[in-house]
């Protein structure tokens, strides 16, 4: 019989009739290996109702205890690691060591939330007037919602419900319906941490499940990861139901190669960050920026690397690189090859049409590299989410800052060279919210922020780090005299501090 995977609801798994439900598949393989359930709006309805009950207490729960809780969370993350990076490949296909890499940057945010009780700290000045003191609170704000991809099924809803729940709020969290299970195996880990009920809640669903979140009245924020036009749209329409909103977009992250980088160094960082994950990571490396004269040497060296890249089913410890999510996407990406070479791409490795032991039925595309991209062709324009590297000419730094600048998407960038000027230069003029020098995927570590530029991020926050604790709180600022006996009587004008 087919697994069914359903919500968890209040502290346990939902019991109810799905009138809706959708596939999982394993990609490596394509065929079915669960079923999800689809919430509809009674679903909405009793996720919502578990947070909204649980708050009062979650929130009046005093900061040490939260904080035992997290560390007990944090604990049976790292002993179940292996057991949830195994998960996270059997639904998406990444390789385990990557999907476990994941997990390790998931971590690093729990440990963030760790020190809630240090974070939640506000400001006192005492005599800010004579006999007046001035302070501010963190408070939390209530119901919030985390709506999350595909892509990262473990750490992206980690970017934000340690942090959410330290902060004192209770949580809604619908993940991607292609990679549901490593939602509901977090819940039963915060459940066996000793997280209350109802704190926090899985819906699994499409868009009926999210729309239900962006127009309910109880909900009053939303984080959410995905495509750039679904962003855009959580952004519209939770704002217009008066929520904070932060929606992290897509990318289309550029790789800026200098005449005096070590091509080496530069052609290992692109083949890595391009193709790791099979190019679904929003921080993957899609276009290198080759400034002239290196692109025949970057090039070569690149084709070199990316022919001996093992291709296989993610389970298997020789696979470096693992299948497309699901056919529908695998299908999208090839057709992205296809328009590359009709529209005058120079195809330098082509990854259609590849033979991987025993899978047939996989979704297989293998690494695939363009050379001589413009940027008027759909491959350079469009994010395409898989294993396909292009690379752009430039004639010069300022040519290839002006291509990075010009991109509507602003997620990361990178830029390869030995001259600190140039890297420096680089950091200050390029328009993008995460830049790394000769590092190729910039993702912030948890005590910074992460967060993208331009079309990349609609709202005002970015994840986690401070950002987040600052996105999931209000602050109130209390001004506060206790009278001495010589207070003195009525007084209309505006408080002026003395
Ligand atoms: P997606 O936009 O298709 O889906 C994201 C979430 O939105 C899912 O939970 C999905 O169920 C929901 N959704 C999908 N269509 C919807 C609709 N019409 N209305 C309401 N909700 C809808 O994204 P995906 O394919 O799961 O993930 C890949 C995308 O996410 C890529 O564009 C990638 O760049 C982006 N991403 C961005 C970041 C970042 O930090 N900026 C991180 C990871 C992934």
């Amino acid at each position: 019989m087919t697994e069914r995977i359903s919500h968890w609801i209040d502290g346990k798994p939902f019991s109810g009739v799905a009138e809706r439900s959708g596939d999982v598949f394993d990609p490596a393989t394509g065929q079915v290996r669960a079923r999800v359930d689809f919430a509809g709006g009674a679903e909405v309805e009793a996720a919502v109702a578990a947070a909204q009950n649980a708050f009062p207490a979650w929130r009046g729960t005093s900061l040490a205890a939260r904080t035992r809780i997290m560390f007990a969370f944090r604990q049976l993350l790292a002993e179940r690691k292996d057991e949830l990076a195994r998960i996270v490949t059997s639904e998406h296909g990444k390789v385990v060591s990557d999907a476990a890499g994941e997990i390790a940057r998931a971590i690093e945010n729990v440990e963030y939330a760790c020190g809630a009780a240090q974070l939640l700290k506000g400001g006192f000045s005492e005599n800010a007037s004579t006999g007046v003191d001035v302070y501010s609170i963190a408070q939390p704000l209530g119901v919030v919602g985390v709506i999350s991809p595909f892509n990262f099924p473990a750490m992206v809803p980690l970017w934000f419900v340690p942090n959410a729940i330290a902060c004192g709020n209770t949580v809604v969290l619908k993940p991607s319906e292609k990679d549901p299970s490593a939602a509901n195996f977090i819940a039963g880990l915060f459940a066996e941490a000793g997280l209350p009920a109802g704190v926090l809640n899985v819906l699994h669903g499409d868009k009926v499940a999210v729309d239900g979140l962006l127009e309910h009245p109880v909900v009053k924020a939303i984080s959410f990861v995905g495509s750039t036009p679904i962003a855009r749209y959580v952004y519209e329409t939770g704002t217009r139901h008066g929520k904070r909103v932060q929606a992290l977009g897509g990318a289309k992250n550029h790789m800026v190669v200098l005449p005096d980088a070590d091509l080496d160094l530069a052609a290992d960082a692109a083949v890595s960050a391009g193709f790791g994950s099979a190019g679904e990571r929003c921080m993957a490396v899609s276009v290198v920026v080759a400034v002239d004269p290196v692109g025949d040497e970057l090039v070569a060296k690149i084709a070199e690397r990316i022919r001996k890249l093992r291709v296989g089913d993610g389970r298997r410890p020789d696979s470096e690189m693992g299948p497309l999510v699901t056919a529908a996407h695998h299908a999208k990406v090839e057709s992205y090859v296809d328009a590359g070479v009709a529209e005058g791409a120079e195809l330098v490795v082509d990854g259609r049409g590849i033979e991987v032991d025993g899978e047939a039925g996989g979704y297989w595309l293998g690494p695939t590299l363009f050379d001589k991209v413009s940027p008027e062709m759909s491959v350079y324009r469009d994010e395409i989410f898989g294993p396909v590297l292009s690379v752009v000419r430039a004639e010069g730094y300022e040519p290839a800052v002006e291509l990075v600048n010009a991109n509507p998407y602003g997620n990361g960038t990178a830029i390869f060279t030995t001259d600190g000027g140039a890297a420096r230069r680089f950091q200050n003029e390029i328009e993008v919210g995460m830049v790394g020098v000769n590092v190729p995927i910039p993702v912030p570590v948890g005590y910074y922020s992460f967060g993208g530029w331009k079309d990349s991020l609609f709202g005002d926050s970015h994840a986690y780090g401070p950002e987040g604790f600052h996105f999931f709180t209000r602050t109130k600022v209390v001004t506060s005299r206790w009278p001495d006996p010589s207070h003195g009587g009525v007084n209309l004008g505006f408080p002026r501090n003395t």
